[in-house]
């Protein structure tokens, strides 16, 4: 951290004239600045640098050659009616650096201080959020940047998300990976395990995931950026957001200057060339630090707007990270819609997933989707939408219940939990372990499988389409699949619980939804039990072991073959709830502890007449009775688009698993 930050932070003394300077006028609440030139533009020419910051006596810019040295100038800036205060910088400032200096009669303390502080709007910063980078993006696009491509699938239930942090995929000297824990790292052609599997970038290409979703790439707190990746003495997730339009240094092969840029831009191109779209986990609910806080932004240039508080003017802290970002003011909201349009717009990422979502009120998600489809109509938008806010009307904020519609999906708790049981780290048991639908039962466990309904426990939460449901059965949260089915069914043989991960995938490839899965449970990815490892440092903990993928060829086989059955059965990717409630008919007598159904003439435009697909969750082979002759393409042992077995008039289904297969006949049970 740059050493001056330290020396100033928030010093908290009283300004020798600022009890005698003239109150500035303050905009109304509901002001908005219109323009889009907040933080720094830059032009060969001339920077020009504009910072909203109504409250203070004074700004001046501090101006830096460099990201340590003291500064070579520092130059009063000017405030217009409404608190913009500007300077246009003259000449070529690109690789020079800046910080705020504030002059404020009432700082985030509550007293007069004098404070310094970053560009919330800014693109870059030197290492460790130390000081706010102004550079050329043109000089930041690799070669072919103009070209490159969003990723467009017409709709949501057309993705298959897959889930990892840029350090975890590639840090382990096994992924056979030059540039360890980087994003260059995780876009290497050509690399493979010790055991000639497929690592990296080509094994994402092989499993056939749509997009990357990728854990917080914006600038965050925790750590050092500048020790060399691979002796980290820290581990972050990244859920401690400091400058949200500035890439994480950590990831970069140097953390000054512009490299973080042009390397991440390089890490979408070249999944963008693999077909590959990006998704950004943002963390716009809360920040990493408030009041004087070293890595506090918004409360030192207008301490008190960005943050909620309780009716006794506490913080709020419904997220239980130490304070809520106010969405619903309308600075706090443009920052996020604008935040989001930069990445869109800069780096071409192609969606983003909220965190607590819920916390955000529905009015910016609004006008977040609005944005985002006016760039990209192909944009995917998911969040958290927990219904968590204490202090806000819960009808204001953009939750599960209140985002039907809206095309912005949730994450289905419903359907994680009865798949798997809970997410706690107890024994609790779902469908796959043999604990049948525990939460509202198959009723309810059918509107899940429809993607009619999110919400956890017994109440269903309706949604509009099957657009609007995540399924999954694992996420960087709590135990991974694996692990959770070690705890869950722990005297199950091993080939048992491999029969219900596969079960597990399978339900979530198949299911009626947007399908997401975390990173590395296609080879049994196991964090050692750990359930919360976000600043777990332990090599055996967070990494990939590429070593699991030729160990657990089998497992990842079938992952990839429903992702290819998903891809190429558009049956599988009912874009609306009338479809569904035509196209999907559910056997009434089925055995306990199986669901069965058929997708009917060739639902979605499918080349397949009639889909039938069982999910057998007991201990026992069952044997259903069908109407003539199906091509099974999904059994327990083996999935994809290709026939494996003909059965006629009844269909064995093996413990634990499911059977998908097709006909042409009428498709009866
Ligand atoms: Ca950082």
């Amino acid at each position: 951290m740059a050493k001056n930050r330290i020396l100033w932070g928030i010093l908290g003394f009283a300004l020798v004239h600022g009890a005698t300077a003239a109150p500035a006028s303050l905009p109304p609440a509901d002001y908005r600045y219109p323009a889009d030139d907040l933080g720094a533009v830059y032009t060969p020419q001339a920077t020009t640098l504009k910072v909203w910051a109504p409250t203070a006596d004074t700004v001046a810019v501090e101006l830096f050659s460099d990201p340590t040295n003291a500064a070579v100038a520092t130059t009063p800036m000017t405030r217009d009616a409404s608190g913009i205060w500007s300077l246009t910088l003259p000449g070529n400032q690109a690789g020079n650096y800046y910080l705020y200096q504030l002059a404020l009669p009432q700082g985030p303390g509550g007293t007069p201080a004098r404070v310094e502080v970053n560009d919330p709007y800014a693109h870059g910063t030197s290492a460790n959020s130390g000081r706010t980078l102004i550079y050329d993006p043109a000089l930041t696009n690799p070669t072919g940047w103009d070209q490159d491509q969003y990723v467009s699938l017409p709709h949501n239930v057309d993705a298959v998300l897959y889930e990892v942090h840029v350090r975890d995929f590639s840090i382990n000297p096994n992924a056979g990976i030059r540039e360890r824990g980087k994003y260059s790292g995780m876009v290497e052609a050509g690399t493979k395990t010790p055991q000639g599997e497929a690592s990296g970038l080509d094994h994402l290409a092989e499993l056939g995931i749509t997009h990357v979703h990728l854990l917080p790439v914006n600038d965050y707190a925790g750590g050092d950026e500048r020790q060399p990746a691979e002796a980290y003495t820290w581990y972050g997730w990244g859920y401690d957001p400091v400058l949200y339009a500035s890439p994480e240094g950590s990831y970069a092969s140097e953390a000054d200057g512009s490299v973080r840029q042009r390397e991440f831009k390089q890490l979408v191109q070249a999944l963008h060339q693999r077909h590959i779209g990006v998704v950004l986990d943002v963390v716009f609910n809360h920040t990493a630090e408030t009041g004087g806080g070293l890595f506090s932004i918004f409360d030192k240039v207008y301490p008190g707007y960005y943050y909620r508080t309780d009716a006794a003017g506490h913080p709020a802290n419904a997220t239980g990270c130490g304070n809520e970002f106010a969405s619903e003011r309308p600075m706090a909201r443009k920052l996020v819609v604008d935040t989001i349009q930069y990445w869109l717009r800069e780096y071409h990422v192609d969606g983003f997933r909220f965190d607590l979502m819920g916390i955000l009120d529905r009015a910016t998600m609004l006008e977040v989707y609005r944005a985002a489809k006016r760039i990209n109509p192909n944009a995917i938008l998911y969040g958290e939408g927990w219904d968590m806010e204490q202090v806000l009307p819960r009808q204001m904020m953009m939750t599960q219940a209140n985002l039907r519609g809206t095309g912005v999906a949730a994450f289905n708790d419903g359907i994680r939990d009865n798949i798997k049981g809970d997410a706690g780290n107890g024994p609790a048991r779902g469908f796959v372990q043999g604990g049948g639908a525990p939460y509202g039962g198959l009723a309810r466990f059918w509107l899940n499988l429809k993607g009619q309904g999110t919400g956890r426990g017994d109440r269903n939460i309706p949604v509009a389409s099957p657009n609007e449901t995540i399924n999954y059965d694992s996420v960087h949260d709590d135990l991974c699949l694996w692990d959770k089915l070690q705890v869950s069914a722990p005297d199950a043989p091993e080939s048992t619980r491999i029969r219900m991960d596969k079960l597990a995938a399978g339900i979530v490839l198949t299911a009626q939804g947007v399908p997401f899965l975390q990173g590395g449970d296609e080879f049994l990815r196991s964090k050692q039990l750990v359930s919360n490892s976000y600043n777990n440092n332990d090599p055996r903990v967070n990494p990939f072991d590429w070593s699991l993928k030729a160990a657990h060829r089998d497992v990842f086989d079938y992952y990839r073959g429903l992702i290819a059955l998903r891809k190429s059965h558009p049956a599988f990717r009912l874009t609306s709830r009338a479809a569904v409630d035509q196209a999907m008919v559910f056997a009434t007598n089925a055995p306990e502890k199986v669901v069965a159904y058929v997708l009917r003439n060739h639902a979605n435009g499918d080349s397949w007449r009639n889909i039938l697909v069982i999910y057998n969750g007991s201990g026992a082979a069952r044997n259903m009775a069908v109407s003539g002759e199906w091509q099974v393409v999904a059994n327990g042992e083996r999935a994809g688009v290709e026939e494996l077995e003909t059965a006629k008039d009844h269909l064995p289904v093996e413990p634990f698993s499911l059977i998908v297969a097709h006909t042409e006949g009428d498709g009866h049970f």
